[in-house]
């Protein structure tokens, strides 16, 4: 088997190589997730993504729903594209949007082909059914398979039984599931089955949206699980270098690293919001994803960053929510958010006054 790509054969960084499943070719099992550089301006998005293919990164991640996201490792990786295996994803339900979804995305990329294409997020029996059922869209995509627009077709996922159901059917030479060191619900059933079947399997939220305290460590336990491969969100250079150190240094995990996914493991357990959105939107407009990580997120970020209007983001949702449970029914992780919206939003709602009122009376003095 060769390395997607070629004479490089894993770049100057010599990172680990994996298969992609028993379909694929050998790929870099360091990927690259294409979600954070939407919020970049373009030329640093590029800049990322370029620096990740010069580190020796071959897999490169995207989807038609991260906006700016195809565009830019399209212009990144032009001169490149037959060295780097390629994923992007749609959430179409039925054919006519599939097809406008996937048009689109060559049109952005400016590639001739994928060498990946998933169903996104496939979480329930009805989209799995529109998939190899009545809507037929596996039917139109391996139309596409056979015209050399494709390579292979597989899902992504947030909940476990609907993968392995997926995976069950044989249809499919791919899963993206939430994978890491605090989110292990893969290990029980999914990923045993991505193996026995050589289903190659992708870990997305390998630092579960940033709510990991080492991001070395993350990368390092990832590494030590056999035929995972990792695909973080990164959106600076130093991130890149980060991932790529971890990924080709020393295996095995240090005691510091021990350390914090123990401490991880304990703080993090329970309510804690792996950011996917699902919630979205709150009838009341209430931002619950960032509510329910505001206390992680400020305690990580520090809590200058909680200003007047982060304030009265969390008074809106004290003064707005209903308990109406509606997001509750929505988020995969089964969070009890009709409770931990309203009283997240209260506690920390407390300590950020506090913290602006200590900061005003300093000024008048
Ligand atoms: S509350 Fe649940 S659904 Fe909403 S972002 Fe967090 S984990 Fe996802
Ligand atoms: S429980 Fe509160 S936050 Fe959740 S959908 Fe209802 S009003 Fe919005």
């Amino acid at each position: 088997m060769t390395l997607a790509g070629d004479s490089t054969a894993g770049g100057p960084a010599r990172l680990p190589v994996g298969p992609f499943g028993k379909h694929g070719p050998l790929v870099t099992r360091l990927g690259f997730g294409g979600i954070p550089i939407q919020q970049l301006p373009e030329a640093d998005a590029v800049a990322v993504v370029r620096k990740c293919y010069n580190a020796g990164i071959r897999l490169f991640d995207t989807a038609y729903g991260y906006t700016n996201s195809e565009e830019r490792i399209g212009k990144a990786l032009a001169g490149v594209r037959d060295e780097v295996f390629v994923i992007t994803k749609s959430p179409a339900r039925d054919r006519e949007t599939l097809r406008t979804h996937f048009e689109t995305s060559l049109r952005r990329t400016g590639f001739e082909r994928f060498d990946v294409f998933l169903f996104h997020n496939v979480v329930s029996h009805d989209h799995l059914s529109a998939i190899l059922g009545g809507a037929d869209l596996m039917g139109w995509m391996r139309r596409q398979q056979e015209a050399g627009r494709v390579g292979l077709i597989g899902i992504s996922s947030h909940r476990a039984e609907t993968a392995v159901d997926c995976l069950k059917t044989g249809e499919f030479a791919a899963v993206e599931f939430p994978f890491n060191y605090l989110e292990d619900q893969a290990l029980p059933e999914l990923l045993p089955l991505a193996r026995e079947t050589g289903t190659a399997f992708l870990a997305m939220k390998p630092m579960a949206g940033g709510a990991l305290s080492s991001g070395r460590a993350a990368i390092k336990w990832l590494m030590a699980q056999p035929d995972v491969l990792a695909i973080p969100g990164m959106m600076t250079l130093q991130q890149v270098d980060e991932a790529v150190a971890a990924a080709t240094g020393e295996p095995g995990l240090t005691p510091d690293e021990e350390a914090a996914i123990a401490r991880d493991r304990r703080e993090l357990s329970g309510t804690f919001c792996r950011r996917c959105g699902y919630c979205l939107p709150c009838p009341q407009g209430i931002e619950i994803n960032t509510v329910v990580s505001s206390e992680l997120f400020l305690n990580r970020a520090g809590w200058q960053r909680a200003n007047e209007a982060y304030l009265k983001m969390l008074e809106h949702a004290i003064d707005n929510c209903q308990q109406c449970g509606e997001c509750e029914a929505r988020c995969p992780y089964y969070l009890p958010l009709s409770e931990l919206v309203k009283a997240t939003a209260v506690r920390v709602a407390e300590k950020v006054r506090a913290r602006l009122g200590r900061q005003q009376a300093d000024m008048g003095r």
